[in-house]
């Protein structure tokens, strides 16, 4: 099913601009990115061909702060999707009120297609041809879908080749490099503690609460072993190929065990095979939509089965599916607040390298939580001051203020 992301941002910008009776020309200066760059990233192969990749920044907004957001290889990466993955950047930045603007880059591939001295290769190819805009104070990358760890600490080598040692460049990175402790899993606890707080508000008791996890790389893998040990029972997970389902509970840690073993959530006898469309559609309380972008839309919403959406990916929901759940009274934790556990930590993991000080993990899982814990209360306070405000209009109504406030402060309007 094609959805065009951007489309469904605009959208739901739309309506936040609307409700908050937002000037014409303020709300298209703020919806729209700031810089886009596209550039060609010729590969010369192992096997000596020439292969040529696309790829992309762009920068939404920086009035809160420098750009911030993750690098997606991916071979659904195009143009829009990027435009609308760095706006809801900035939007998440500003509703957890971390001091950065939003961005977001990509390459459309499939980074399964190459050896791993290609993919390093391309990486720092890409981190050339971005060179004229990303920097220390201006825009700082980090990891997406199917980027980790080592690729950010290929960027951030190739780019301090040049700069000199610049840890603050990238975030995401190896802990030796200047990567944060608590970096890696921060986005899928994030999301576990904004089901824990939803789950209070809608009285639903954590221990033994059913919940679905679409996706199982880092996000999703990291939700479900959080949430395990919240208690929650994990009944269906799954990842590009297919899922898997076990009413009683899938025994996470065997599953994790399993995984490392054989390389796949599959073929195990911890749970039985099921398929990505009926997964969505099963009951239960929780459904954790965190793989790609749009898996809900208008020709699968109405079977949606659970309690309440949390958003572990960008952009899960697309807005006339988001109509047909609130229709249906299924509440939906938006990505820009559920997800923002990651960039959280970043901004901390920042913080570490330009004071070229670093914390303990306690220090920064306390900081996390506490930040998500106010953003989570202060959007749904706003949601339910007015009847018919969903979380996610609340959400933006909230950081669109605060990104409109900084815009116009610094005369940008004048
Ligand atoms: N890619 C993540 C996101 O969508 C993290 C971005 C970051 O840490 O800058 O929020």
């Amino acid at each position: 099913m094609e959805i065009n992301n951007f489309k469904a941002y605009c959208d739901q910008f739309d309506r936040a601009a609307t409700e908050l009776g937002l000037d014409e020309n303020l709300a298209a200066l703020l919806k729209y990115p700031d810089r886009e760059l596209s550039v060609e990233l010729p590969l010369i192969r192992e096997d000596g061909s020439l292969k040529v990749f696309r790829g992309y920044r762009i920068q939404h907004n920086d009035a809160r702060g420098p750009c911030k957001g993750g690098l997606r290889f991916h071979p659904q990466v195009d143009i829009d999707e990027v435009r609308a993955l760095s706006a809801l950047m900035t939007f998440k930045t500003a509703l957890v009120n971390i001091p950065f603007g939003g961005a977001k880059g990509g390459i459309h591939i499939d980074p399964t297609e190459l050896t791993s001295r290609e993919l390093e290769q391309l990486t720092r190819t890409f981190v050339r041809a971005i060179s004229p805009i990303i920097g220390v104070h201006t825009d700082i990358p980090a990891p997406d879908m199917n980027t980790n760890a080592q690729i950010m600490a290929w960027i951030m080598d190739e780019y301090s080749q040049t700069h000199g040692y610049s840890p603050g460049i990238v975030t995401g990175k190896p802990i030796s490099l200047g990567g944060s402790k608590g970096r890696e899993e921060a986005t899928g606890v994030g999301v576990s503690i904004a089901l824990r707080e939803a789950a209070k508000c809608r009285n639903i008791p954590l221990e033994g609460a059913s919940v679905v996890i679409q996706g199982y790389g880092n996000v999703g893998s990291w939700a479900a072993r959080t949430l395990h040990s919240y208690g929650c029972r994990i009944i269906a997970v799954s990842d590009a190929s297919g899922g898997i389902f076990n009413p009683n509970g899938i025994d996470i840690p065997e599953l994790q065990l399993h995984l490392k073993n054989s390389g796949s959530i599959h073929n195990s006898s911890l749970a039985e095979p099921i398929d990505n469309d009926s997964l969505l559609c099963l009951e239960c309380d929780f459904l954790i939509p965190a793989a790609l972008g749009g898996v809900i839309h208008k020709m699968n919403a109405e079977c949606l089965n659970c309690k309440m959406v949390i958003e572990g990916a960008n952009g899960p929901t697309t807005p006339t599916a988001d109509e047909v759940l609130w229709r249906k009274n299924i509440p939906v934790i938006p990505d820009i607040l559920a997800n923002a556990g990651g960039v959280i930590v970043s901004y901390y993991e920042w913080v570490q390298n330009l004071q070229r000080h670093y914390w303990e993990e306690e220090e920064i899982s306390t900081k996390m939580e506490k930040k998500l814990v106010d953003s989570f209360y202060e959007m749904s306070a706003l949601a339910h001051s007015k009847k018919e405000l969903s979380y996610r209009t609340a959400a933006f109504m909230i950081s669109i203020n605060r990104v409109a406030s900084a815009v116009q402060m610094r005369g940008r309007t004048t």
